[in-house]
């Protein structure tokens, strides 16, 4: 689906008063092309039973469409690379039935406390050296507290100072403490939906949807890019994978990134016995998030670690653009440095701003 513009009937036009318009059709042009700049900038609404539609289309058809969209935003052959550093680990007071973080959950997780300003700037320099361009600093918190909030906008501030973008997942944040992130320069802020609205209360009860929401939207408004994706593999269902990508596709506008997370069990957690979905259902929601959200970085986050290299590069095929980078995503493995770039030489990938024809490092070159 496409937004399209009201075509000017110009023939009409013409017999109106060819350049020489009369008033009558000077008005009637002014008005098909003010309707149409309308119809071009409106954002798209997406219902679920569309988005349900795309997930039922044959295989090869989805990823046709997914891989045309893709091409006509992106180079196809380019993947932003992120690094995720977990600046604050554990005893987090939310309950996502997912995450080995809670401290609702027995998982063998130890809370930390935030870490030093240089240690972050550290491992910030050996992630740009390693080719990232955005780096990623996640909070075991529901919300950050005030104290909290002084330090981690000097971290905005030093990674930022290094030539990176900076993104920070830190939970719930009221508008003053979106705008001090943004005034100490953060450019983006994840937070994720995580679920359809129709499903999250069987995962999480600690927050509202609405909460999400609420968070999403000051971010916005203080003029911060918006991170914001789902979880799947969590024993939901089609339409409700569909459900989760309606509410970010609608958003207005939709988030500037959007992670894709294969559900990683994690011992101790309520979804530590939770049924793998099919790796092609995986694909196609890939593809549905880049067919509904054109203009996105649609990440492939955790579970990639589970993936094998050809699963992988179904989903660079259906549109995924982005993935973390690095050995360890916030408690959990990701695929080695040296793997993905091997997996890169050899789909002829390269990161997002590399240029088309220069060598790829070889696995050895570069330290992983
Ligand atoms: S996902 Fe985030 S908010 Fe939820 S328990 Fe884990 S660290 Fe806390």
């Amino acid at each position: 689906m496409s937004t399209c513009a009201t075509p000017i009937d110009v023939s009409a036009l013409r017999r109106a008063g060819g350049s020489a318009l009369g008033a009558d059709a000077r008005q009637a042009a002014t008005k098909a092309a003010a309707t149409a700049a309308a119809q071009a900038t409106a954002p798209q609404r997406w219902s679920v039973a569309a988005i349900e539609a795309l997930f039922e289309l044959p295989f090869m058809d989805l990823l046709h469409q997914a891989q045309q969209v893709h091409r006509q935003h992106f180079d196809p052959n380019a993947v932003q690379l992120s690094t995720l550093l977990s600046i604050k680990t554990g005893g987090c007071a939310e309950d996502c039935g997912y995450c080995p973080q809670s401290a609702h959950f027995d998982t063998g997780v130890e809370a930390s406390k935030l870490l030093p300003l240089d240690e972050v700037l550290q491992a910030a320099s050996a992630a740009k050296a390693q080719g990232a361009s955005r780096f990623c600093m996640g909070a075991a918190w529901r919300s950050p507290k005030m104290r909290d909030l002084q330090r981690v906008t000097e971290m905005v501030q030093g990674v930022r100072a290094l030539g990176l973008e900076t993104c920070m997942t830190l939970g719930m944040l009221e508008a003053e403490q979106a705008q001090q992130l943004k005034d100490a320069g953060l450019d983006y802020y994840n937070h994720n939906l995580d679920s359809a609205p129709d499903f999250y209360g069987q995962i999480i009860s600690t927050r509202t949807y609405q909460d999400r929401l609420d968070t999403l939207e000051h971010v916005r408004s203080a003029g911060i890019k918006v991170c914001s994706g789902g979880i799947v593999g969590m024993g939901e269902t089609r339409a409700q994978r569909a459900g989760l990508l309606a509410q970010l596709a609608n958003l207005e506008p939709y988030p500037e990134s959007v992670p894709i997370n294969n559900l990683v069990p994690m011992p101790g957690t309520p979804l530590a016995d939770a049924e793998p979905i099919d790796p092609f259902e995986f694909v196609r929601t890939i593809a549905a998030a880049r067919i509904t959200m054109p203009r996105a970085l649609v990440r492939l986050s955790a579970g990639r670690e589970q993936m094998d290299d050809a699963l992988q590069a179904l989903c660079f095929a259906a549109g995924a653009n982005s993935i973390f980078y690095g050995d360890r995503l916030l408690t959990t493995a990701n695929p080695q440095a040296a793997r993905d770039r091997a997996l890169f030489a050899r789909l002829g990938l390269r990161a997002q701003g590399a240029a088309p024809e220069a060598p790829q490092p070889a696995p050895d070159q570069v330290a992983g």
